[in-house]
């Protein structure tokens, strides 16, 4: 298992992972999801203080690249339809010059275990399966959509001395915090919202 103080970028299974495994299917054949937005602020602040981020999914939406895209990461370490996380995985991790055992990932499922056995820390929900349970190296006291992302995040970052905020910048620049600078930031008329 790697120190947090080693990690270097992050790998996150969807569903059950960012959220709680529940999603609503649409009339329209879409699926929806609960994202946790403590989970979602943490993973902005990783990207920010350069940890790259992966999604590594076997879903597939629209939204999920939005979501995706809110929270910072590039679409180029956004893996949807993966039918092999761990080879997406080891995508990700060479593509960001990383190795495997600088990288966190967390899982869920019986599709994420060979994923997190290859990351130098595998980490799943604390409602994960049993059998990823068992083959995690750290098990969050946090459930799925309820602050795993947030615990492990936050653990990494603090292990590294990157958890520290500007009260007056807390998205470091990067995130609009009021409709004024998102209509400057994107050059909208916002005068009807
Ligand atoms: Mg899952």
């Amino acid at each position: 298992m790697t120190r947090f103080e080693d990690i270097k970028a992050f790998a996150f299974d969807v569903d059950g992972v960012f959220t709680d495994g529940l999603v609503l299917a649409t009339p329209d054949g879409d699926l929806l999801r609960q994202f946790n937005s403590k989970d979602c602020y943490a993973v902005r602040t990783a990207v920010n203080n350069g940890f790259p981020c992966a999604i590594i999914t076997g879903g597939v939406s629209q939204s999920l690249l939005h979501r995706s895209r809110s929270l910072g990461v590039e679409d180029r370490h956004l893996y949807m339809l993966s039918k092999d996380k761990e080879v997406d995985f080891l995508h990700f991790c060479r593509s960001v010059g990383l190795e495997p055992a600088q990288v966190a990932f967390v899982g869920d499922d019986i599709p994420d275990i060979p994923a997190m056995e290859a990351a130098g820390l595998g980490v799943c929900p604390a409602d994960a399966v049993a059998e990823v349970r068992s083959a995690a190296s750290l098990v969050s006291l946090y459930p799925g959509g309820r602050g795993c992302i947030r615990d492990l995040v936050e653990r990494v970052l603090k292990a590294q001395g990157c958890w520290k905020f500007d009260p007056k910048d807390p998205w470091k620049g990067s995130h609009p915090d009021s409709v004024t600078k998102y209509a400057k930031m994107t050059g909208k008329n916002l005068e009807n919202v």
